[in-house]
């Protein structure tokens, strides 16, 4: 097991990818904010689960695209947890399937609030507080981008792979920015992983739909993910800046 430690802000971190996120790295040995926007049972449940495993864990209620919320987030897990070393831009959302047509502009800046606005206002609150030059100790983000950022989604949500189109380039360019301040910021695009995302798209089957056409011949589990996020944190990836790494079973 790795040896980890420093605390880790994982966004949208109550259910799928960014759950396995947080049981993981509280495994490592990190301590842990929950970070989830309504569903508190759900955030406390796996704060519990880190819990009666042994780890230090908060959940921490915050819409990731307000400022506000955000920073007095952070204050709080400085406050609890200490100073956060690693964050998780996991939180992201989509809307039901369709064509480009259907995209009316209040759905698009749903999806760019929270994908794009949510990613950008939670990675600079995390560089204010890392960067050697302001006085921390450096650390590692990672974003959760998608496949869709190649395959554009066509037919299904064009605004949402755009959203994640956005991720890939903030993440070259905040990479290199603030690599030299000792902050490393790395991106996972994850393929087709069965979580409950796809029911909110309209089609909670689409998974075992597509799981055929994956070379690696079935769909995704969050673990496959979480694995590669907590990776690229990790000292063993500690070459790896503005890595984008798919995660995808062969798509
Ligand atoms: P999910 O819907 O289970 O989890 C997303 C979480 O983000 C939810 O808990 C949701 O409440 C939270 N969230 C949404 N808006 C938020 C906000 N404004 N503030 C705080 N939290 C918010 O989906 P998932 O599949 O676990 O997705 C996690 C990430 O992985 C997302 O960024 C998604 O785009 C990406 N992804 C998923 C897949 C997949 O196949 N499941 C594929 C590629 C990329």
């Amino acid at each position: 097991m790795e040896n980890s430690t420093g605390t880790i802000v994982i966004t949208g971190a109550s259910r799928g990818i960014g759950a396995a996120t947080a049981l993981m790295a509280a495994a490592e040995g990190y301590s842990v904010c929950v970070n989830y926007r309504v569903n508190d049972a759900a955030a406390e449940e796996v704060v519990n689960r880190i819990i009666a495993e042994g780890g230090r864990a908060i959940a921490v209620a915050a819409d990731v695209a307000y400022e506000d919320a955000v920073s007095a987030m952070y204050d709080r897990v400085e406050d609890e947890l200490g100073p956060v070393t690693a964050l998780v831009n996991n939180a992201g959302i989509l809307e039901p399937q369709g064509s480009f047509l259907d995209i009316d502009v209040d759905r698009l800046r749903r999806v760019i609030e929270t994908n794009v606005v949510g990613a950008f206002v939670c990675a600079q609150e995390a560089v204010r507080r890392m960067s050697r030059s302001r006085g921390g100790s450096g650390g590692g983000i990672v974003n959760v981008s998608s496949v869709a950022a190649r395959s554009g989604a066509p037919h299904e949500y064009i605004d949402y792979a755009a959203s994640k189109g956005a991720l890939d380039a903030m993440t070259a360019g905040l990479a290199r920015e603030v690599a030299p301040d000792g902050i490393r910021v790395n991106l996972v695009r994850p393929g087709f992983i069965y979580t409950d995302m796809h029911a909110d798209g309209g089609e909670p089957g689409r998974v075992d739909r597509l799981a055929n056409g994956i070379p690696l011949q079935r769909g995704g589990e969050p673990d496959d993910v979480a694995r590669a996020i907590l990776w690229l944190l990790s000292d063993r990836a500690d070459y790896a800046v503005g890595v984008s790494l798919d995660v995808t079973g062969g798509i």
